[in-house]
């Protein structure tokens, strides 16, 4: 399979280049070449075939022949070392709780699969390789912590805002160790990733082969195709229409569930719900995209001015906006409909839901009054535990510390802190 940047200014590449590349020369993302639908076979059948056989067959063609098929097999199964439960709340609506893995975030599948194809192309080399940079708000971080631990010939080295995550999350990017680095900045989100972007662009940091664990790079971005067959797998026995609504801020998941729909997976709609960093649902509105500086919220992962996959999905599109209405919405809330919505599922349900699937809860509402006949799944894209400073208030309630939690909790943290670009280049070396 070729990867063609979406800015057309750079040559078309491999599906290993692409993923140790990140972003391609001219700096667009990187999109397949084709997509080609699964045989009507393997929908009639899905109920047959394990997490693993699914997830071989969703991802084959975008790999090609780079990976053989054994170690492929090998890599999907260490990826999909939990469970993914689709659990019923109300009448026709379900939660698909995507936090089972080892950092209790949904980034865990695609840092898991990422970080071992960048390991497989890495087998023959001797140093560290490649360098993976990353800044994070909060759950990015740990998710490329736990999933690169360890990998062969990939550094990793994570920049996450001094006092601005939560302490479990700190935590889950500072007592690794190994090739696990992290360096704590005296700034704000923004001063992180902006360093990180000037890296990137630095000639002088060349030698260090840097790449992203963020959506963009296909490697981390594609495998969360999987969810959707899964889901889809698990609530075919309705024969229903299915809706889902995936609470969205680079755009990553509900951008990989278009694939799945495009490879003949039988999903009827698709809701983006989003906090106040409504870019999306303005565009829908008025036709204009018109990215704007992020709003801080309660489910700060998705404080997210400028989506970044969303060029991906008008890709698939083109200028085609009827139909893409047609298989599309996005709504937008705040913070105070979101603690109650919080409220309501757990008051109303006895489900407890966290800030990010509480949005997408209220976004597959919505859409279901122009669905009544479907059954509507929201992705729960974290464990409550991960928000407890929300969650615990709002609820009126203590949570339980989950084991893969209370493992961090009492490990020492090690970071390094800075404050200038060039003491990040001075520690990278
Ligand atoms: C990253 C993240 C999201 C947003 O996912 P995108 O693929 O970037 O839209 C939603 N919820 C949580 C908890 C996240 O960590």
């Amino acid at each position: 399979m070729k990867y063609y940047s979406l800015n057309h200014n750079a040559p078309k590449v491999s599906f290993q280049e692409a993923v140790i590349q990140g972003l391609a020369s001219d700096k667009g993302l990187y999109f397949p070449e084709s997509i080609t639908a699964l045989p009507q076979s393997f929908f009639d059948t899905i109920e047959n075939l394990s997490n693993e056989e699914i997830a071989f067959e969703a991802i084959q063609q975008f790999v090609g022949d780079e990976i053989p098929t054994e170690t492929l097999k090998q890599i999907i199964s260490e990826t999909l070392c939990f469970d993914f439960p689709v659990v019923p709340v109300e009448n026709g609506i379900y939660s698909l709780e995507l936090f089972h893995g080892p950092t209790m975030a949904f980034k865990d599948v695609g840092a898991r699969f990422m970080s071992r194809c960048l390991g497989y192309f890495n087998k023959d080399k001797k140093d560290n390789t490649n360098t993976v940079l990353v800044a994070t708000s909060g759950d990015t971080g740990g998710a490329v912590a736990s999933g690169f631990l360890a990998v062969q010939g990939v550094e990793v080295v994570i920049l996450y805002p001094s006092g601005k995550v939560s302490d479990i999350q700190e935590r889950q990017l500072t007592t690794l160790g190994q090739n696990i680095k992290a360096l704590e900045v005296d700034g704000v989100f923004d001063d992180c990733q902006d360093m990180v972007k000037k890296a990137f662009l630095d000639e002088s940091l060349k030698h260090k082969n840097l790449t992203s664990a963020n959506s963009i790079n296909i490697a981390r971005w594609l495998p969360q195709m999987f969810y959707f067959f899964f889901a889809y797998k698990a609530l075919k026995f309705h024969n229903k229409p299915l809706v889902f609504s995936c609470p969205s801020g680079n755009f990553g998941n509900i951008c990989a569930g278009i694939i799945a729909k495009k490879m003949g997976l039988n999903i009827e709609h698709f809701v983006a719900s989003t906090n106040v960093n409504d870019t999306v649902p303005r565009f829908l509105t008025n036709g204009i995209y018109d990215p704007k500086p992020s709003i801080a919220t309660i489910s700060n992962a998705m404080d997210v001015g400028n989506p970044s996959n969303f060029i991906r999905i008008q890709e698939m599109y083109g200028n085609d906006l009827a139909q893409f209405k047609k298989d599309f919405s996005s709504y937008t809330y705040n913070d105070e409909e979101t603690l109650e919505a919080l409220k309501n599922i757990y008051k109303t349900d006895g489900y407890i839901a966290e800030p990010h699937g509480a949005v997408g809860y209220l976004g597959l509402k919505k859409e279901l009054e122009n669905y009544p006949n479907a059954i509507g799944v929201f992705l729960e894209t974290a464990h409550p535990i991960k928000f407890l400073d929300v969650v615990e208030p709002a609820l009126g309630i203590k949570l339980p510390i989950p084991t893969q939690i209370e493992s961090v909790l009492n490990k020492d943290k090690v970071s390094t802190k800075i404050k200038t670009y060039d003491e990040m280049k001075a520690f990278l070396g």
